[in-house]
């Protein structure tokens, strides 16, 4: 007993999906919107064991490391990327998401104020990565 209109992409995340939308950009905007604190993670992720992570931590490290060393200067967000997979990124700030947008497949983590870099220590399990290059 489907009504639903097959052209249009409807919202994964509301129970009743009375509204279609046209593109991907009319639901993105939908879901930022009205689920802008949505922050269940999908099923299909799988936890990846710690001893599996700790490479990839020591890459993120590095990379955040460069970041804030070629914008040392700078305040504000920073924004880098990092290869890895999905249930490996969720494994490490899954606590931390605060939003999961489903029809973009991403997921927001904020890190700010005092305690930002005594809290990205403790999830890539080096609390005094932060000191290492700068004051
Ligand atoms: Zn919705």
């Amino acid at each position: 007993m489907s009504t639903q209109d097959s052209t249009k992409l409807y919202c994964s995340i509301c129970k009743r999906r009375a509204k279609g939308f046209k593109n991907r950009s009319g639901l993105q905007r939908h879901e930022t919107l009205k689920h802008v604190s949505y922050n269940t993670l999908p099923s299909y992720v799988r936890s990846v064991p710690n001893s599996e992570l700790s490479h990839l931590k020591k890459a993120i490290i590095k990379e955040l490391q460069n970041r804030l060393k070629n914008h040392h200067t700078a305040v504000g967000k920073q924004v880098f990327s990092i290869h890895c997979s999905e249930d490996a990124f969720v494994s490490i700030f899954k606590n931390h998401i605060t939003r999961y947008s489903p029809c973009g497949s991403s997921y927001f983590c904020s890190f700010k104020g005092e305690k930002a870099f005594e809290e990205v220590g403790k999830i890539l399990d080096d609390e005094i990565w932060g000191e290492r290059n700068y004051g």
